[in-house]
């Protein structure tokens, strides 16, 4: 066996190796934006020579380069960021050729202090920085010591880098970056910058690029997607590509997220209900019932106007899935603030919440406002969770004995040894599991399945469909 000096200099004669450059693995903290931003790592790595690592190699810290993408949004982010750079101060002992890169929000708020805490760092690169890493790392190489590069202009669109996608028959595809809005709580403006647009076209190009390798779903990801197009002073430019998604040919479901509900227009809802690739799934975070908390975060829209929205989307289209995220205990939120969530809630019937006991993000207005005290956000996170509950059951019984059709994305769902299943999502984008009925054809990932619904879990539906008792079970490519 090489000792981790023959083998870095065994990388360097021989990049064409079964290691390549080296063999790479990247972590991943954080939301959808960061998933696929490390879908941009790894091809631009690829696109230089890196091979990925496989899981057990990972595991077993065989590697050549480790990549940390970070999320500032997440509680203790910082913590939780310096604790797994801690950790993977072991891979330098074991390998000091193997080099670790750390990228994403929180090296776009920290910088050189990373370098100056962790010095074991090769290489710190900013969210608009992911094409120079392999610059990065071959510098810190030369000069034996860590280097950073972050930039707070955006000089070229991350998706015009190459990308690896996780998978195959489901495609992120970013619109635009950033944002515009300045929500006290959130920390997003200042790590990602001003809102940037992809021109539709280039939009396009890429969704048909997609499809054309293999995907049938495509979601379109933007900090705030709906706004899409109003930097470039074209305020249906959002509908227009959901309408133009419509037409391209073989892309059988198109999803979005996030949107705000301030920018949620009626040409919105049209061109949901009247594209029928464009699934009836929307995740519209609320955050506060309460208008004077509104205020206070800086959200433009009030109650009222979100629960006509949600009458509107509702109209058009009755069997929407409307999820949203919460924030309960934002600074000076009185009882009061949180009944009128409370009661809001029980009026939009979410089919599902994320909810978030507030905590401060430094660096943003909210962190320096009078905080609700732990122990009464605790309370009423708990009581709002219960009743989420209540209506997240009533909303998932209520697909029993229906037909859905579900998009495979697994083809081992839960108890699968027992039951042969498989697991993807219905039109709404809810979770089933599958059985494959005894003697009839299993699906592969991608497959559409029509079939009874005949369970719900807590956060999940079953299909054991019987078609001796007139339970559907058919398959589509
Ligand atoms: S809309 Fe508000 S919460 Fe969403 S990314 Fe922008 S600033 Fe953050």
């Amino acid at each position: 066996m090489m000792t981790p000096a023959e083998r870095g200099m065994a990388l360097a004669e021989e990049p064409d190796g079964p290691r390549g450059k080296g063999l790479y693995y990247v972590r991943t903290l954080g939301c959808q934006m960061n998933v696929h931003d490390s879908e941009r790592i790894a091809g631009v790595l690829e696109a230089q020579g890196y091979r990925p690592a496989s899981l057990e190699q990972a595991r077993a810290l065989d590697l050549d380069l480790l990549v940390l993408n970070t999320c500032a949004v997440r509680e203790n982010a910082s913590k939780r960021m310096y604790g797994t750079i801690g950790k993977w101060a072991r891979l330098k002992q074991a390998n000091p050729q193997a080099q670790i890169a750390v990228g994403g929000c929180m090296a776009q708020k920290d910088r050189e202090r990373i370098a100056r805490r962790a010095p074991w760092v090769d290489a710190v690169f900013g969210t608009k920085n992911i094409g120079d890493l392999p610059g990065l790392l071959d510098r810190a190489r030369g000069q034996h010591r860590p280097q950073v590069q972050v930039s707070d202009r955006l000089s070229a669109f991350p998706a015009d880098l190459p990308a690896v996608r996780g998978s195959k028959s489901s495609a992120w595809v970013a619109i635009s970056v950033g944002c515009n809005n300045t929500c006290t709580f959130c920390i997003v403006p200042q790590v990602r910058g001003r809102e940037r647009d992809r021109p539709l076209g280039d939009v396009l190009a890429e969704v048909e690029r997609c499809v054309a390798a293999g995907a049938k779903e495509v979601t379109l990801l933007g900090q705030n997607v709906n706004s899409y197009g109003y930097s470039m002073g074209q305020r249906d430019a959002f509908s227009r590509l959901l309408r133009a998604c419509g037409g391209v040919e073989g892309l059988e479901r198109v999803r979005f997220t996030s949107p705000h509900p301030a920018a949620f227009t009626d040409e919105v809802i049209a061109a949901m209900a009247e594209t029928p690739n464009v699934m009836h799934q929307l995740h519209m975070p609320l955050q506060s019932g309460s208008d004077r908390i509104l205020r206070a975060m800086r959200r433009s829209y009030r109650s009222e106007r979100f629960l006509s929205i949600l009458d509107k989307v509702r109209r058009a289209m009755p069997d929407a899935q409307i999820s949203t995220d919460v924030i309960v205990g934002f600074p000076g939120e009185s009882e009061e603030d949180f009944q009128a969530t409370m009661d809001l809630m029980g009026r939009a019937r979410f089919s599902s919440a994320f909810i978030f006991e507030y905590s401060p993000r430094p660096g943003t207005p909210a962190a320096a406002m009078e905080q609700v005290p732990k122990p009464v956000v605790q309370e009423r996170f708990d009581r709002l969770l219960a009743l989420q509950e209540r209506i997240t059951q009533g909303n998932l019984d209520s697909f029993v004995g229906r037909r859905a059709e579900v998009m495979i994305a697994q083809r081992q769902g839960r108890r699968d040894g027992m039951t042969h299943r498989v697991t993807g999502r219905e039109r709404g984008g809810v979770l089933v599991h599958v059985g494959v009925p005894e003697g009839q054809p299993v699906p592969e990932v991608g497959d559409l399945v029509a079939c009874t619904i005949t369970g719900a879990g807590k956060h999940y539906l079953t299909a054991d469909p019987d078609p001796s008792q007139g339970q559907a079970y058919a398959l589509s490519h």
